[in-house]
């Protein structure tokens, strides 16, 4: 099977495991316990929060853990608004469904809505427009990079942009920490969220940052773990693993990124050589996100039946946004930009792809297009 679907989820890396497995088995009290086998489960979790923090370039006390993104999107948005009486909420259409939904049951605030070019990029007078016309507390919350078309945001203008207007700033960076090198200390965003399994680690931990200086109450009630914000005992094996996935991330990131880089090129030249009436949806093919790229193949099957062709013929990729269901459902993102479904098929990379698999998909591809 080719896994062209890093995306939606990475494999676990060996080190990764092997160190889920020393916690497993050296650090397995809790580590809210005082007496020392508690404690040293406690001496993993803070060491695992003081190696994210310094790969992110954040103070330890700036970093909270979560067990997934949604988690940390889905409790702190609710959290802020109702701390800063937040009273208007500007973001884009494209959002994941976990911004989405969490904003459309957030009632006491007024949403506005970027409009967007086929590309999903907004320009930054349209920002700074609705910026400057919303009066009271405001909210900006806007993904890093789209998670289905590559969209990049321009992140020093609309932190700028937020500074300048006093807005507060929420950014999903799933998809980008673990592939840039993103340093907090250097920017100016007030909370970001990411997750664990999309850079090699595992499922079930994730990270949201909490800029210094601010005390939030808590999102989960209880024993108060994580400083009181979200009670509940840590997943001290996942979080020793993502703390481990992000260390070597880190290590690797200029080669990886450009063995990706290489791998998307490659794919795009050989896709448009092979079958030269590919639509390329959104700008991943011209900058944008370098591990993805979306395409729409000239066929006229549905969805359904494209999946399984590309099943059976040992290509995972996906339709649709696959971290949020098992079901098949057209792409949302491709929908509202395009008015159609367009069969759009998104294929993301990872640093353990190569080029023969790529050469491989670009054959099932082919054959599934002129039916062989
Ligand atoms: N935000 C983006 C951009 C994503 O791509 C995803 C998952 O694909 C999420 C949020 C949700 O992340 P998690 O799986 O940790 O809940």
């Amino acid at each position: 099977m080719i896994y062209l679907d890093n995306t939606a989820t990475t494999p676990l890396l060996p080190e990764v495991i092997d160190e889920m497995n020393r916690i497993f088995k050296q650090a397995w009290g809790n580590p809210s316990s005082i007496h020392s086998i508690g404690q040293i489960a406690k001496a993993e979790l803070e060491s695992a929060r003081n190696t994210i923090a310094s790969v992110l370039s954040a103070k330890s006390s700036e970093i909270y853990f979560t067990a997934s993104a949604t988690e940390g999107i889905g409790l702190m948005i609710p959290n802020i608004i109702k701390k800063n009486q937040i009273q208007h909420i500007i973001t884009s259409p494209i959002e994941h469904s976990a911004v989405l939904k969490t904003i459309q049951h957030c009632e006491s605030v007024e949403v506005h809505m970027l409009d967007l070019d086929k590309n999903g990029a907004f320009k930054l007078s349209n920002l700074e427009d609705k910026l400057s016309h919303c009066k009271g507390n405001k909210l900006v919350v806007l993904m890093h990079a789209n998670n289905e078309i590559g969209t990049l945001l321009p992140f020093k203008k609309v932190s700028e942009l937020c500074l300048q207007y006093e807005a507060l700033l929420f950014c999903d960076m799933v998809q980008t920490i673990g592939k840039y090198d993103i340093s907090f200390s250097k920017t100016n965003v007030d909370f970001a969220v990411a997750s664990a399994h999309k850079f090699h680690g595992p499922k079930g931990a994730g990270i949201l940052y909490i800029k210094s200086g601010r005390n939030y109450p808590p999102m989960i009630f209880g024993g108060g773990q994580e400083r009181e914000m979200r009670s509940g005992t840590e997943n001290v094996p996942a979080i020793a693993g993502m703390a481990k996935a992000i260390e070597l991330a880190k290590k690797d990131l200029t080669s990886r990124s450009q063995h990706i880089q290489h791998l998307k090129s490659y794919f795009t030249e050989r896709i448009k050589e092979e079958i030269p009436d590919i639509k390329f949806n959104g700008n991943s093919q011209n900058g944008g996100l370098y591990t993805l790229i979306n395409i729409s193949l000239p066929l006229k099957i549905s969805p359904e039946v494209l999946n399984m062709k590309l099943d059976m013929a040992g290509l995972s990729a996906s339709q649709g946004s696959a971290c949020s269901s098992g079901v098949m459902k057209n792409s949302s993102v491709i929908q509202y930009l395009y008015g159609e479904n367009r069969n759009a098929l998104r294929l993301s990379f990872s640093f353990l792809n190569t080029i023969h698999e790529i050469e491989q998909a670009v054959d099932i591809l082919k054959n599934i297009v002129h039916k062989k």
